[in-house]
């Protein structure tokens, strides 16, 4: 007689000060997961709140074995939530997705039915952003500047949502950098990638916890994870410089000769100076940027330092 197993499904959700959310989030996710012919677990990590979050969760784990909690022990930002969140998964599918509802859990078995359609990986686009004018303008501008920069190709209405397998969650676990801008990882890794329209609700409660700041660095960090055209661009710029100024001495030289005599302004050697030297610091700072980023991989820390594990 053979034993059948039981397809599972692991959710990894970061929170991050969502004590509105939590419990909204498990309910609906669980009412969903219950109707199913799939095990489960929703691995929640928790990226150091100090609100109530952590105590809702637990109080949920008490009575539901399947809910599972990771404490990191401070803040370490989301990319780094979601790692450990996937090292600790034990899934044949894992599913990301953020516990502001923001994405619907009613498509969880809409993105199942999509893998099982022999994808590695299926992420959800938006059909279209909830979200003020000004947030939906600024991921407009993030994504093509970043498209551009990195010369990935990140869909600009890409959800947090997404499924994949376990071969591409043990491929992405072999990604070790410390500073890890997750879409472009999961892009890098490539396999067989499919995607799933989904509709994107208002967040249910409390705020975004990604402000323009929280964005910059973000959009840095996938920048110069990703890419060397930074580097070229300064090269480039230095080079046609010093062309530039090449040509500009010969022009004065053939003046001289020529006893052409003209006095050359103070005020447009500072503007010379000062352009320069200020275009010196910008390119010497982009290469400290990727100097900064070798230093902190080449010491190797571990990625994330966990306080307490319930349920795990
Ligand atoms: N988050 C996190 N660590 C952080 C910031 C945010 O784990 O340092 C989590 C947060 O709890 C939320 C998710 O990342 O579940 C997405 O954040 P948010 O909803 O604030 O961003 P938005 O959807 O507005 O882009
Ligand atoms: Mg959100």
């Amino acid at each position: 007689m053979s034993i059948i197993h039981k397809k599972k499904i692991s959710l990894i959700v970061a929170v991050y000060f969502e004590e509105d959310c939590i419990t909204q989030f498990i309910k609906e996710t669980e009412a969903v997961l219950k109707t199913l012919s799939i095990d489960y677990e929703i691995i929640f990590i928790d990226d150091g709140s100090t609100d109530n979050t952590v105590l809702l969760i637990k109080e949920s784990a008490k009575t539901s074995p399947n809910i599972k909690l990771i404490e990191l022990s401070y803040n370490q930002g989301k990319p780094i939530a979601v790692s450990s969140g996937i090292s600790y998964a034990t899934g044949h599918y894992l599913l990301c997705m953020d516990p502001d509802l923001q994405d619907p859990p009613n498509e969880i078995p809409n993105f199942i039915a999509e893998i099982e359609k022999g994808y590695d990986l299926v992420f959800g686009l938006r059909k279209e952003k909830r979200d003020s004018f000004i947030n939906r303008l600024q991921s407009k501008i993030f994504w093509r500047f970043l498209n551009k920069l990195s010369g990935l190709q990140i869909p600009e209405n890409i959800a947090v949502m997404r499924i994949f397998n376990r071969k591409f969650a043990n491929k992405f676990l072999e990604y070790s950098e410390q500073s890890r801008f997750i879409e472009g990882i999961f892009m890098h890794i490539g396999m067989k990638r499919g995607s799933l329209l989904i509709e994107q609700q208002e967040r249910f409660a409390g705020k975004s916890k990604f402000n323009f700041s929280r964005k910059k660095s973000l959009a840095l960090d996938a920048i110069f994870d990703f890419s060397e055209i930074p580097l070229k661009i300064a090269v480039k710029i230095g080079a046609y410089l010093f062309v530039g100024s090449l040509i500009f001495l010969i022009c004065i030289f053939i003046s001289k000769l020529l006893f052409v005599d003209f006095q050359a302004g103070w005020a447009s050697i500072i503007c010379f100076i000062t352009l320069f030297s200020g275009l010196q610091l910008i390119f010497t700072g982009i290469a400290a940027m990727y100097i900064g980023r070798i230093y902190k991989e080449v010491k190797k820390r571990p990625l994330y330092s966990i306080k307490e594990l319930t349920n795990l």
